[in-house]
């Protein structure tokens, strides 16, 4: 089934847009300035639990989405995001900060949310960052501003316009401010890191994915450690303020699964005859080099972009494509009772 945006008839509640998919409606929820409290994060465990069916999934924006809800729930699920404020204040929660950013970089967000234009289209996006080995500013943004050792550097729809000071920067990225200085360092882009950085923790999940109670446990771990929020970013990994243990969660930036991407698969996409999260996970266990994709069907929902070995499910059994995507053309196929024997021949 298509994730094209779904009009439902008298919902309408902020940037909070239902869309279908196999299993239900799921619901994006865009976190204030990149991160979640852990009130909000706790309530929107309670929403996946209680209206959605416990799945949720992070995604390459640093929002969350919620799965699985049926139509009758979404007049509750709007009362429930605005009662955790989710539903208020779009500008902010179209600011995408980097994870660790630090409080020059947070305030920036602040007033970059602030001042943009209330004629914004709902798409509008914007990023803050500042610098560091998790940096987010490589990513797409119509407006990024980066706290470098010049200053601010202002990028418009990818053009980089020069740097200015942090009380000048808003107005530049916004064209109300012409004279910038020329850049003598260019932001470097970063990549996610796991485990213990510096006062943060950085958690991800296989393929993405975590569910309701999960969530809910990782909350009570913060609220024991002391952490005061949960960050996002675009690499689907989540960041806490405080050295946290919390089970299910991958620490390990080597770990096997963190190169493995799978869609839903069955039974959870109608589209797919292949169980693509468990076969993925055997995979891991191979140790496998490279990145792999194991998509439900041809579509390669988890993974536009080529990966070293791709599995595409097809009535049951997967066709290999090497070095591409879902969408090119298998040299072989194989039964999911036999991906050990994947790498023969
Ligand atoms: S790629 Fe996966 S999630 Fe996407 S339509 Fe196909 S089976 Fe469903």
């Amino acid at each position: 089934m298509s994730l094209a945006a779904f009009d439902i008839k008298g919902w309408c509640p902020g940037g909070v847009r239902p869309m279908p998919s196999g299993d239900g409606l799921l619901v994006r929820v865009r976190p204030w300035y990149g991160a979640f409290t852990l009130d909000q994060a706790r309530g929107l465990a309670e929403i996946a639990a209680t209206l959605g069916n416990g799945h949720i999934d992070l995604t390459r924006r640093a929002n969350l989405q919620i799965r699985g809800l049926r139509e009758a729930r979404l007049p509750a699920l709007h009362e429930a995001l605005d009662r955790l404020g989710l539903l208020e204040d779009e500008a902010a929660r179209n600011v995408m900060v980097a994870p660790l950013a630090g409080p020059a970089a947070r305030a920036l967000a602040v007033a970059l949310g602030r001042a943009m234009p209330a004629d914004a289209p709902p798409k509008f996006g914007c990023l803050v960052d500042d610098g560091g080995p998790l940096s987010i500013i490589g990513e797409r943004a119509d407006v990024a501003l980066a706290v470098t050792r010049d200053g601010v550097a202002v990028r418009v729809e990818g053009e980089w316009l020069g740097v200015t000071d942090a009380e000048h920067a808003v107005d530049a990225a916004f064209g109300r401010q012409r004279s910038l200085a020329k850049m003598t360092v260019m932001p470097t882009p970063g990549h996610r890191q796991l485990g213990r950085l510096g006062g943060f923790t950085g958690l991800a999940v296989p393929f993405g994915r975590l569910d309701a109670q999960q969530l809910h446990d990782l909350v009570a771990s913060c609220v024991k450690a002391g952490a005061s929020e949960i960050r996002l970013s675009p690499w689907r990994a989540l960041y806490v303020d405080a050295a946290v243990e919390a089970s299910g969660f991958i620490v390990d930036d080597d770990d096997p699964l963190l190169r493995i991407e799978a869609c839903p698969g069955s039974p959870a996409c109608t589209s797919a005859s292949v169980d693509t999260r468990t076969d993925a996970r055997r995979l891991a266990a191979m140790h496998l080099a490279g990145t792999i994709h194991v998509s439900g069907c041809a579509k390669g929902c988890a993974r536009s972009t080529a990966a070293n070995l791709t599995l595409v499910g097809l009535e049951g059994r997967y066709g290999v494509v090497r070095n591409g995507t879902a969408r090119d053309r298998a040299t072989r196929m194989v039964e999911p009772n036999a991906l050990e024997h994947l790498l023969d021949g």
